[in-house]
């Protein structure tokens, strides 16, 4: 039982409709940007922390669970060799089944030999051990029988999510069957007659109760595979609720909900955070002339090549209409302006079809984030730097630097005070001094 118990501690480890109600000014959506989105920001954290820390504490709880039945059993063992009911030489089989058991399931998980089996984390295997090691002890010390009973209830429970009904009354079978043998070997060996009928008391209330236990299990199986079922779509209606239907990208909510949760951390750590707002120019016109349908399919692509271009931890989602925000935690303003002129590039130099072709490109407003302000006027300044680059031609990324009188530690440069070039890692055609705007073609 012992052995089989520690090994799980090592292991145990489309197409939606466009509609008008998507199409809003930016100005209009900026009410967003309220209590009610901290709000969810913060419970937003609060969760994930929570998740975390539950992950850790379930793997811990299950360490207690497995440890507190092997200690049990050992000390139900070591108990009764005090009393002298128990051979030394059965501590010792009892020992060394439990450095067996768990050196072989060590083995077999570490190799990733487990992982060629349906059920992979062995329950089935690790329950058969314990009852056979059960049944070992028994044969060598006949009064460990009485440990048999109670333990091998046990073991079967231990297993029970993940060894079917079916399987578990085989597992009975095999028990009794063992049992029998154990009997048997018993009476050829000592011809005791008492033992035999203590033994046969036992093998009968077993035999009675067992399959009872396994019926009862087996209901409370279909209520965890039920409980299972929907907590499983509960998490896909959470991660739907996240994502734009029509993109795959985060949604509004969400990156809204995401903008204020990292605003609260870039106050609380002071690690750098910037923002870009991300607009299709002439979306209107590329409607007109494809549809909404083909409008649609542009959209998906910019997303498409958008995602490609971001690094990973960089969150972008859809504010709405033809508009994307692109938050990029623990980044100072340079590589954010390197990524947003990557994604200005990539749309322009896209493989776009028929009509299409030299006709997509974004216009994008980036700046980093000042401690202390608002997010309203975060975003406000990227915005409008995004306007800046509508009114400059389009196809273009615009910078706002954070400046902010007389606190120097936030004033973001481009550019090099002594030579008036870009500063190293500027992207490429990094124009004249001209603190706030970087038109890419010059
Ligand atoms: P600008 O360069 O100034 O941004 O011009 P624009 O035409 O892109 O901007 P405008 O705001 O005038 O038009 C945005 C258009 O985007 C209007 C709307 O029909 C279209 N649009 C918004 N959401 C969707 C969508 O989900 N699918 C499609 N196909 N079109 C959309
Ligand atoms: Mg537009
Ligand atoms: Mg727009």
């Amino acid at each position: 039982m012992g052995a089989a118990t520690i090994m799980s501690l090592f292991f145990g480890r489309g197409k939606p409709s466009f509609s008008s109600t998507d199409v809003f000014p930016l100005t209009d959506a900026i009410m967003e940007f309220d209590d009610s989105s901290a709000e969810v920001a913060h419970r937003a954290r609060r969760q994930s922390d929570a998740s975390r820390l539950k992950g850790k504490n379930t793997n811990a709880q299950k360490w207690l669970i497995v440890m507190g039945l092997i200690g049990l059993f050992l000390l139900a063992a070591v108990v009764f060799h005090a009393l002298g009911m128990v051979r030394t030489s059965t501590l010792y089989v009892l020992m060394g089944c439990i450095v067996f058991f768990v050196t072989a399931f060590f083995w077999l998980f570490k190799s990733g030999t487990h992982l060629r089996f349906r059920e992979k984390r062995l329950k089935l295997p690790i329950v058969v051990a314990a009852l056979t090691s059960m049944l070992l002890l028994v044969y060598l010390d006949p009064v460990m029988q009485i440990l048999l009973a109670p333990f091998s209830f046990v073991a079967i429970a231990y297993g029970m999510y993940r060894i079917s009904r079916g399987k578990a009354f085989l597992l009975v079978f095999g028990l009794l069957a063992g049992y029998a043998l154990v009997m048997a070997l018993h009476y050829a060996e000592q011809q005791n007659d008492a033992l035999l009928k203590l033994e046969l008391l036992h093998f009968v209330s077993l035999a009675v109760a067992m399959p009872a236990f396994v019926y009862l299990i087996g209901k409370v199986q279909l209520l965890h595979r039920i409980l299972h079922r929907a907590s499983r779509k509960l998490k896909n209606i959470q991660e739907d609720a996240q994502r734009d239907t029509l993109l795959g990208c985060f949604n509004r909510r969400y990156i809204v909900a995401a903008l204020e949760e990292q605003k609260q951390l870039a106050d609380e750590t002071g690690i750098p955070l910037c923002l870009a707002v991300i607009d299709l120019d002439h979306f209107k016109r590329i409607n007109d002339e494809l549809g909404h349908l083909g409008g649609d399919e542009v959209l998906r692509s910019f997303a498409r090549v958008a995602q490609e271009n971001v690094r990973a931890g960089d969150l972008f989602g859809r504010y709405g209409g033809e508009e994307f925000l692109l938050i990029f935690p623990a980044t100072s303003l340079l590589p954010a302006l390197n990524t947003c002129e990557r994604i200005r590039a990539q749309v322009e130099s896209h493989p776009w079809k028929g009509l299409l072709q030299s006709r997509v490109s974004v216009s994008i407003g980036v700046t980093q984030y000042i401690p202390g302000e608002s997010v309203l006027e975060f975003f406000s300044r990227s915005d409008t730097a995004m306007y800046m680059a509508k009114e400059g031609g389009r196809n273009q990324v615009v910078v706002e630097e954070p400046v902010r009188k007389g606190d120097p530690s936030v004033t973001v440069s481009l550019m090099d005070e002594d030579s008036d070039m870009p500063v190293p890692g500027a992207p490429a055609g990094f124009p004249m001094r001209d603190a706030s705007r970087w038109p890419s073609k010059a």
